[in-house]
């Protein structure tokens, strides 16, 4: 595949939702999820396009959380040190931070939902999103289909992604909705 050289001008690499919480040893602990650090990391080393987080970043009484009534174990609380970016997660790098589902009934996959990414994107002038991050099937998944809905180029890193797989499947049916969507998907080291 040819590689596609990324700039700041018009590219941005979001990173979802890349939190302790989602992590081994976290409250909704994602399998493998701490493995997309390294390759996000990598590439925010390698490349200079604009890097944007997203985080959850609910209230207690989210109604996401079992206890009133969602589907989810309570996770990243704000404040909360499950709540906040891995450790080891290039921060330094990100220039922008996007919280999402902050009040009790509003939920949020999609880091644009609620937020000023888009505009925060349409501002900086750019075009392209490279979307990684937590979980593949969940919020990776909501923000790269809302990207294009917001008519932005959006290309899902495969390498750089992990999913919850609640139900087998659920990440392969991610990655087909996806791509009917017009999403694309490349691996970090086809971007320089
Ligand atoms: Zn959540």
């Amino acid at each position: 595949m040819l590689g596609v050289h990324l700039t700041p001008e018009r590219d941005a690499v979001i990173l979802v939702d890349v939190q302790n919480d989602f992590c081994p040893g976290g409250a909704l602990p994602v399998p493998e999820g701490d493995r997309v650090v390294p390759a996000l990391n990598a590439l925010l080393e390698r490349v200079r396009a604009v890097a944007v987080a997203t985080r959850d970043w609910h209230p207690p009484n989210h109604s996401s959380f079992k206890p009133h009534g969602g589907p989810w174990p309570v996770h990243c609380v704000a404040g909360t040190a499950g709540a906040a970016f891995h450790p080891a997660l290039a921060v330094d790098r990100v220039a922008h931070v996007v919280s999402k589902a902050t009040r009790p009934e509003e939920e949020a996959y999609s880091g644009f939902q609620g937020t000023d990414l888009a505009a925060f994107l349409r501002q900086r002038g750019i075009r392209r999103v490279f979307v990684g991050g937590l979980a593949t099937d969940y919020c990776v998944k909501a923000t790269a289909l809302d990207a294009v809905k917001h008519g932005f180029e959006a290309t899902v890193l495969e390498d750089a992604i992990r999913g919850v797989e609640v139900q087998e499947g659920d990440c392969a049916r991610a990655r087909e909705e996806m791509k009917r969507a017009g999403v694309r998907l490349m691996r970090t080291e086809d971007l320089t």
